[in-house]
This record gives C-alpha cells, structure tokens and sequence, in this order.
C-alpha cells in the first residue's frame, strides 16, 4: 500500500471560496457576514471535485490513500479573529470528514486548528477533539506562524503550546507543522515562507528539551525538511556547541520528514542524509507545484517517480517510506486499516 501523508483538499468548489469572501467581508461589515448554514455543496459536487483531481492522479501515479486535510494557503489564521478562525477551520475540516466518508478507501483526514494570532492556542482544542473523536481524523496541522509571515507567537518549545502537545499524547496524534499563506510580501508563500517554517520548527526543536518533556510527541516537517537534511552538518555542528546530545536521540525519536521534494537530487540527498525511519511518503498533489519537468517530461509532484528511481533505498526501505513509517507515526491510521483488514 502507498500513503501519501501530505495532501490538502485545493480543489473545493468554488462555493467555500465565495462563502471566505463573505466571511472576511464580514469583518468590517458584521451585516453582511455569511451564516455557516449558507454554504451549500452537495455530495455530488464534493464527489466531483475529487474524481476528476486527486483521486484521478492517484490513480494514474499508483497511490493508494491520502491523508487529507484543508487547504494550508487558505487557512489563513491571520484573517479576523478567534470566532472566524474557529467558523472557518469548522467548515474546511468537515467537508475533508465528507470527502473521507465519500471515499473511505482513498482519504482519511487532518485537521487544520483555529488558531489565531495572540490567542491562546489552547482555544484550538474542541476543534481538535471534534476532528479525531467524530471524524476519525489521524493527525492535526500545526501554524507555528498564525500571523502568516511575521513570526509574533512564542517558538514551539515555549509552554503556550503545551495543553495542545498534552492533547496530542492523549490522543496519540502527531502535527504537521504547516504554516498558511504569507502576508509578508518578503516571503513568497511556497517558496520561502513554507521551507523557511520548516527549517525555524526544526531549529526550534533543536535549541530547546520539548522532547523531554514529551518524549512521545511526534511532529512531522514537510516539504522534505525545508533546509534541514541539505544542511545537516551545520544542524549537528549547532547542536554540538549547544551541547545537546546527537541529533538522532536528541530529535529523530520525534522529528519525520516528508518526500515533498520535486526533484531526484533533493531526494536522494534526503534519503542519504535522513534515517529510511524518519522519511514518509508525501506529494502534496495537487498542490504548489502543478507543472511538468522539462528535464523529466513528468510532473513535479509525482514523487512517486524518485521514490522509484532511488538507488539509495532497498525496497525494504521503500516499504518504510511509503506505508510502514506512516502506521508508526500515525497510529490511529494503523488502527484504521487495520479495522477494515488492511
Ligand atoms: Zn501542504
């Protein structure tokens, strides 16, 4: 079985965009903000906006199931306050819950927070809760920049995160670190503020004993890491100084990575560099990258393709990278399958 643990619902008919932009005009104008019983999209709608988009492409490049969660540009946490984040994230993660009932075979859900700058994050975790006890969500994405680009809320080892990591454990989910669009005209939403997060989550970990307190908590950086496996010398160099213990104890047990990485040289590196256990499958179809590779005559996101093509992985590792490091990180995705014997 292939588990791509990274794919985000960016194909939803036009009528959750149309019902945000009423939602964000409402801001100013209270008079004209939507209730959430106005947004309408009926099954067939959602079933068409999957068959002819994730699932065709899953089905041409040989994925199986797809954790599926909102769309990450769109969760946009700077926008408004706690009661629009907490309308907003109510109405992406339920129609990713219908998609998942729709398709039970082929998508299972995430649940993006809503967070919301200077919030106490904690407010997050009815949301949370809701999404994995009713919905049988298996993972949560995690902002650790809900100010989209400006960077105002603690690092994620500070002790504001914790009632979140808490639920976590309890619940024994990991996070996605993902971050939402940027509203820093300073960094591009996907090309720097998306990689840049990754490297910041990662160097939080480093410089900080979260581990300690959690030693079970497990988060997942995308994008391949960001800078992280390319340089890996300097983050080991870093940690040496820190004199924190090596990196393989002190944040491997609980840092994974994802292949969203759109050519053969970063996998390889990545797959050279990062331990085969702490590598999950990912494409983040259909998501920032949407063309072909002159160089390839294939898409981008089909990273599949490396994954095969890799002479670094045995295919026992391939076996780890694309279903068993994601039962392992996601144990209610283990428990899932497993209910229905696969
Ligand atoms: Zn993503």
């Amino acid at each position: 079985m292939i588990i791509d643990v990274h794919g985000h619902y960016t194909t939803a008919p036009k009528a959750l965009e149309d019902w945000r932009n009423r939602q964000i005009a409402g801001i100013k104008d209270p008079s004209v903000r939507p209730k959430v019983s106005e947004l309408k999209i009926s099954d067939d709608e959602l079933r068409e906006s999957i068959v002819n988009n994730q699932l065709k492409k899953m089905k041409e490049r040989g994925s199986d199931l797809t954790i599926f969660s909102p769309r990450a540009s769109f969760m946009a946490h700077h926008i408004g306050d706690f009661e629009v984040s907490s309308a907003w994230a109510a109405i992406c993660n339920e129609l990713c819950a219908r998609v998942s009932q729709l398709f039970p075979d082929h998508f299972i859900g995430a649940a993006m927070l809503p967070q919301s700058p200077g919030v106490d994050p904690k407010t997050c975790i009815p949301e949370l809760e809701k999404c994995v006890k009713d919905y049988g969500f298996v993972g949560i994405n995690l902002n650790p920049d809900p100010s989209g680009g400006h960077w105002t809320s603690p690092p994620l080892s500070d002790r504001q995160w914790y009632p979140i990591y808490e639920k976590m454990v309890e619940l024994d989910i990991p996070a996605m670190i993902h971050v939402s669009t940027s509203c820093n005209a300073c960094f591009h939403t996907t090309g720097a503020h998306y990689l840049n997060a990754d490297t910041t989550a990662f160097m939080q970990c480093l410089t900080s004993d979260l581990f300690k307190d959690f030693p079970t908590l497990r988060f997942l950086i995308p994008h391949g890491g960001g800078a992280v496996p390319y340089h890996w010398g300097r983050f080991r160099g870093l940690a040496q100084e820190l004199k924190k213990p090596l990196l393989k104890e002190h944040l491997l047990h609980n840092i994974f990575f994802d292949t969203c990485v759109y050519h053969q040289p970063g996998i390889d590196l990545l797959t050279k560099v990062i331990p085969v256990d702490n590598i999950l499958f990912a494409s983040e179809m259909i998501g920032a990258v949407r063309g072909i590779d002159p160089e390839t005559g294939f898409p981008y996101d089909d990273t599949k393709r490396y994954i095969e093509a890799s002479t670094i992985l045995t295919a026992q590792d391939k076996h780890k990278v694309y279903e068993g490091n994601a039962r392992r990180v996601f144990p209610r995705l283990d428990a899932a399958l497993k209910a229905k014997r696969k």
